[in-house]
């Protein structure tokens, strides 16, 4: 089984798939987390990308669609959890078809919809947690933008293929895998 967790920065995608990882044994494929490791690493890439992802905009369709491509060759037979990814229509057709080469498809897109009150309030207590330089206001402003503009019309491309399942993702985190858990059991 292959699923998208989706939802603007902050909604708890990440937490979600660790959950999921442990739940389902299923792999987790963050775009951020591997952007950050090669940064972390000083590889050619991490250095590219440091200065985009500092100012909250979105590293090129290529280059994510190749680490995303990476993943699939390295992990034959799949049950991924998309987490970050994909975040523009390109990227999406990108994924499509990977998966189809790939012999495999999506069989769940999870939106984890939280106000942006909420979600102001999230990135304030991560980045006082995590540190992480993107989690200031200026920066996590754009960063909700940038959803808004570019990876919102995802919900519309997902739901005409019957794979969207909306999810209240103001709840515990608790509450919020039990929703999703009851979804996927559903499917499995
Ligand atoms: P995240 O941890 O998913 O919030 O990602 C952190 C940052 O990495 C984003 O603000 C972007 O700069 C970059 N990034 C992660 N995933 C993608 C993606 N699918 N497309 C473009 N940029 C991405």
């Amino acid at each position: 089984m292959n699923i998208i967790l989706f939802g603007p920065p902050g909604a708890g995608k990440g937490t979600q798939a660790k959950i999921l990882t442990s739940q389902f044994g299923m792999r987790q494929l963050s775009t951020g987390d591997m952007l950050r490791a090669a940064r972390e690493s000083g590889t050619e890439l991490g250095n590219r990308v440091a200065g985009i992802m500092d100012r909250g905009e979105l590293v090129s369709d290529k280059i994510v669609v190749a680490l995303i491509d990476e993943q699939l060759e390295l992990n034959p037979g799949g049950d991924f959890i998309f987490d970050g990814f994909p975040r523009t229509v390109a990227q999406a057709e990108a994924l499509d078809e990977l998966l189809e080469t790939h012999r495999t498809q999506l069989d769940a897109v999870l939106l984890l919809e939280v106000d942006d009150v909420a979600l102001i309030d999230r990135m304030h207590k991560r980045a006082i947690e995590e540190g992480r330089k993107d989690d200031t206001p200026e920066v996590f402003k754009s960063r909700l933008d940038i959803y808004n503009e570019q990876t919102a019309p995802l919900i519309p491309y997902y739901d005409d293929k019957k794979l969207l399942h909306r999810l209240d993702g103001m709840g515990s985190i608790e509450g919020v895998a039990k929703a999703i858990s009851e979804i996927l059991q559903g499917r499995l």
